[in-house]
């Protein structure tokens, strides 16, 4: 059963404050009450009350609750103050209650209205903008750095003074042998002696076997009890009404279901596996030739039974020291042709990138000559 619960309300003349429903005049001021709005203490409009939080909600007893009216109050036109739904003059001015034509709800509307129409009519002031950088701003001065970083990675750094003290150069010859190797594979190579073929497991496939019925725990949410829950409604006329309403409170149910289960089994899978001897040329030694000057040969090779020549690999490189810094002599490899071009004594520049990229021999404007690749 729905219950009554007290309302209060604020005088507008006076300002009193929680002033209960039951209370026709304002007690300060003795004003009739007009243009009010109804609320209970401690709750909000559309607020949710569980069971056990009603403890400040201030019911009207049975006895009380037999003599008000559910009506709302109806609004006196004349005098614009509330009176009780079974009053049939007003309570303030003695006026027909026919005269008028509004109720309490009909004059809380009508007060938004006219509430909302007045904000409407108020001229739009906007809060000043914050003066801040635009993002294309941010984004070329990010450009820019970038930009100026690059630049500066890529400077070159040339260095004077060096001078060439050092000729170095080496060639080699790898000489490869014809060995025989025992192998086994799943196909015979081409030239390969076959010693053997044996029926082997080459990999296995997963077969479907049977079902098997198994039994899974599964869960499902299901409905377990109601509970209440309680909202308040204004009744217009210093009371409100309690609303009770349900939800439904769930709880996890478990059950086995059975199901089929596959079970498969591992069928080894045959070929055939080839052994065999097969010959294959594979490095063996190296035959190597090296001087300090540009007197270059390739080494005399002499070959033994079963061998062949192989690669051949060169390399070319000099060394130089600073004149006049204490820096460490450097070695560096170049091309055949640009090294034959430097002898001892020679003075070079060269020009490294900050980059750490590869440096250059260059002139002493730092344009490039030939390339070098620095030996730690
Ligand atoms: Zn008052
Ligand atoms: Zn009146």
């Amino acid at each position: 059963m729905s219950k009554l619960v007290m309302g209060y309300w604020d005088c507008p003349v006076c300002g009193t404050k929680e002033i209960r429903g039951d209370v026709a005049n304002c007690p300060a001021c003795g004003r009739a009450r007009g243009d009010v709005q109804f609320y209970m203490k401690g709750y909000t409009e559309g607020e949710t009350r569980e069971e056990d939080e009603r403890s400040d909600v201030e019911y009207l007893d049975e006895e009380q609750a037999k003599y008000v009216s559910k009506n709302p109050d109806w609004y006196c036109s004349f005098c614009n103050s509330l009176n009780s739904d079974n009053a049939k003059f007003c309570n303030n001015c003695g006026s027909s209650r026919e005269d008028s034509e509004s109720n309490y709800f009909q004059m809380l509307q009508k007060k938004k209205e006219r509430e909302a129409a007045e904000a409407a009519a108020q001229p739009q002031v906007s809060a000043p903008q914050a003066k801040r950088r635009s993002p294309m701003t941010v984004f070329l001065i990010i450009l820019l750095a970038i930009v100026a970083f690059f630049v500066w990675m890529n400077g070159n750094k040339t260095s004077g003074d060096l001078t060439v003290t050092g000729l170095q150069w080496i060639r080699n010859i790898n000489i490869e042998e014809n060995k025989m190797f025992s192998e086994s594979g799943w196909t015979l190579p081409e030239g390969a002696e076959q010693t053997d073929a044996r029926n082997e497991i080459h990999h296995y496939d997963s077969v479907l076997d049977h079902y098997e019925s198994v039994e899974v725990q599964r869960s499902r949410q299901v409905v377990d009890h109601y509970e209440t829950y309680y909202t308040y409604s204004d009744n217009g006329n210093g009371t409100f009404t309690e609303v009770p309403h349900e939800r439904p409170v769930y709880t996890t149910e478990y059950y086995t279901e059975t199901v089929q289960q596959p079970i498969y089994v591992q069928v080894p899978r045959y070929q055939t596996k080839y052994y065999y001897n097969i010959w294959r040329w594979t490095p063996s030694r190296d035959v190597t030739a090296s001087g300090e000057d540009h007197n270059t040969s390739w080494p005399e090779v002499e070959l033994g039974e079963n061998e062949r020549e192989g690669k051949r690999t060169e390399a070319y490189a000099f060394t130089v020291e600073h004149n006049k810094s204490k820096e460490a002599p450097a070695t560096y490899r170049l091309a055949e042709s640009d090294w034959m071009n430097i002898n001892v004594n020679d003075n070079l520049y060269i020009t490294s990138k900050r980059t750490g990229a590869q440096p250059f021999i260059s002139d002493e404007k730092g344009n490039k000559i030939a390339d070098l690749v620095q030996i730690k």
